[in-house]
């Protein structure tokens, strides 16, 4: 896939949202028991906070839901704002994706990061953003400067405490996710996340998506460290 982030066409963030429901039902065949596993890829997006969303679109401003996705109660939302990046490039329609959180977060993949012009952009757990480059953010209402905040989000595999009881992992554990196919990759850090309300669920970015051929991949499995083959 072609990614030139500068690009303002209107289709694009359109075709990544496709994609990303064609790649994310794919469901690894359940062996003796296993619980059965997602993968999703996520296109780079926006998560809020409050604050940052009353400016960006006004005062009070409530997100409108577009679609839910997989991991209840979390939802793209029809609104999206434009990134602009280090050296005056930007990215326009970049979805944001709610609820809202505590703090705002840019997820990027690591082509996007150099079509914005970061030298850097670290792999980050979800809200570790202390020391992560900035960014300015514009809606329609007004604009943001992010001190901080601009992520490529590390792989994790988001599961329930019966998931992780399966695994024998624990919240904070590292695992190892193949994908067969043709390039046949194996990711060696899928961070766990345990949640009470999580399904099996591995979140990469779009180009390690597209790295491991995630569209076409006939095999995935999850694997604890060590336990491989
Ligand atoms: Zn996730």
């Amino acid at each position: 896939m072609a990614t030139t982030a500068t690009t303002p066409r209107l289709t694009r963030s359109q075709v990544e949202e496709i994609v990303r429901q064609v790649v994310s039902e794919r469901l690894a065949a359940p062996r003796g028991g296993a619980p059965a596993l997602a993968v999703h890829a996520s296109a780079r997006h926006a998560h809020l906070c409050r604050e940052d969303l009353d400016r960006l679109f006004g005062p009070g401003y409530e997100l409108t839901v577009d679609r839910p996705l997989y991991q209840p109660g979390n939802f793209a939302a029809k609104e999206t704002v434009t990134l602009i990046g280090p050296r005056s490039r930007l990215i326009s329609n970049l979805r944001i994706l709610g609820p809202l959180r505590s703090r705002s977060q840019i997820e990027l993949a690591f082509t996007d990061a150099v079509s914005l012009g970061y030298d850097d952009v670290p792999i980050r757990l979800s809200g570790d953003l202390d020391g992560t480059p900035g960014a300015y953010v514009m809606g329609p209402h007004g604009v943001v400067e992010l001190k901080d905040g601009v992520i490529r989000a590390a792989m994790h595999a988001h599961m329930g405490p019966d998931d992780a009881a399966y695994y024998g992992v624990r919240h904070g554990d590292l695992m190892k996710l193949r994908v067969g196919g043709d390039a046949g990759v194996t990711f060696e850090r899928v961070h766990v996340r345990v949640g009470a309300d999580f399904r099996l669920d591995v979140h990469m970015d779009t180009d390690e998506a597209n790295a491991c051929g995630l569209r076409y991949a006939k095999e995935i499995g999850l694997f604890k460290q060590g336990e491989d083959r």
